[in-house]
């Protein structure tokens, strides 16, 4: 299991009922493109939740990409310190 897993179970709930900031959303999606685990469970939430059907109209807001980009960096601090 990742580290992390803990956090990202949890928010998927979240994530998926738009209860959680836009930061944590990005950190969870972060989480589920290199953690099979989390996402197989994400993906079995939304599918019985059919957001993944409602989504996809919205345009990204241009701060999404300082907070991808800080948060890419973060990872990468993470992964040099040898988790
Ligand atoms: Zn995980």
């Amino acid at each position: 299991m990742n580290s992390g897993c803990e956090n990202a179970i949890e928010y998927i709930y979240q994530y998926l009922d738009e209860e959680i900031s836009f930061l944590k959303k990005t950190r969870i999606r972060m989480h589920l493109r290199h953690c099979s685990q989390c996402m197989s469970a994400y993906q079995f939430e939304a599918k019985l939740k059919g957001v993944i059907h409602d989504r996809g109209a919205a345009d990204p807001p241009p701060e999404l990409f300082d907070t991808l980009r800080a948060l890419i960096q973060e990872e990468r601090e993470k992964d040099e310190s040898g988790i």
